[in-house]
């Protein structure tokens, strides 16, 4: 982490606790992380139980995303929710491009780049994601997968510099258990920052650089104390608002 950036410590449910345990759960992150004042907090709860988290979550110090969103405003999409629906929700960030989605609901460069846009347009602050899979990482493809997926929005968030993150999250260690190490983690980490210096100084500067796949309380120091890593999105571990809370607690620690 580098203290030039408010460490972002977000958490992604994805298809679990929609009703009245995502409540309880947003609770009990809400009440343990409450003096963590060092660092920001979201949680991306389903769309079931954005409403009601958004609710419990009022005076506390934990924003809320969504983990998908529609480009079109409106219109004859069954099945989908548009940035308008989410902000009217109470979101202010939404979670696009997440490996799941691009590799099981057809999200591509493309797709991504113009949600990325739509979400910097309306004001919702989009946590972008990024990162290769093992068999790109073992034929020594990981920097040019990661840089090819971040040209795609990399000068769309650049019209808002810091209002975007971006999240670094290998495929292979997402809810697997195995963690890139610090120096994996620092040197794609680093590759971005570069990418995003061509653009502007200032981009490169305020944008932060989440790590995420298979981030719990063993492994936060190390991944966090790397200077181009501002936080995590964190999947298994946010599901227990007691290692989230560690994550945070770590975090808050080093900045
Ligand atoms: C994720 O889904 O974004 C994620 C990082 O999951 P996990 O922490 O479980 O690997």
């Amino acid at each position: 982490m580098n203290a030039a950036r408010r460490a972002l410590i977000s958490g992604n449910w994805k298809m679990n606790n929609g009703g009245a345990s995502g409540v309880q759960l947003a609770s009990d992150v809400a009440r343990a992380m409450a003096s963590f004042s060092s660092i920001d907090i979201v949680v991306a709860p389903p769309f079931t139980a954005l409403v009601p988290v958004v609710a419990a979550l009022k005076g506390t110090r934990v924003e809320v995303a969504a983990q998908n969103m529609h480009p079109k405003d409106k219109g004859a999409f069954t099945g989908e929710i548009s940035p308008s629906m989410l902000l009217e929700a109470g979101c202010k960030w939404v979670i696009l491009g997440h490996s799941e989605r691009r590799a099981m609901f057809g999200d591509t460069d493309a797709t991504v780049a113009e949600k990325t846009k739509v979400a910097m347009d309306v004001g919702l602050r989009p946590i972008v994601c990024v990162g290769e899979t093992l068999e790109e990482r073992e034929r020594g493809d990981t920097l040019n997968i990661v840089k090819r997926q971040l040209n795609a929005f990399a000068s769309i968030i650049a019209d808002k510099p810091g209002w975007a993150a971006v999240a670094y999250e290998p495929v292979w260690a997402i809810g697997t258990g195995k963690n890139a190490g610090p120096e994996e983690a620092q040197e794609v980490h680093a590759m971005i920052r570069a990418r995003l210096a061509d653009i502007s100084a200032d981009l490169a500067a305020k944008t932060r650089i989440l790590y995420g796949g298979s981030l719990s309380p063993k492994n936060a120091d190390a991944l966090l104390r790397c200077p181009d890593v501002d936080g995590g999105l964190i999947g298994g571990a946010a599901l227990k608002a007691e290692d989230f809370s560690k994550v945070g607690e770590i975090a808050q620690s080093i900045s």
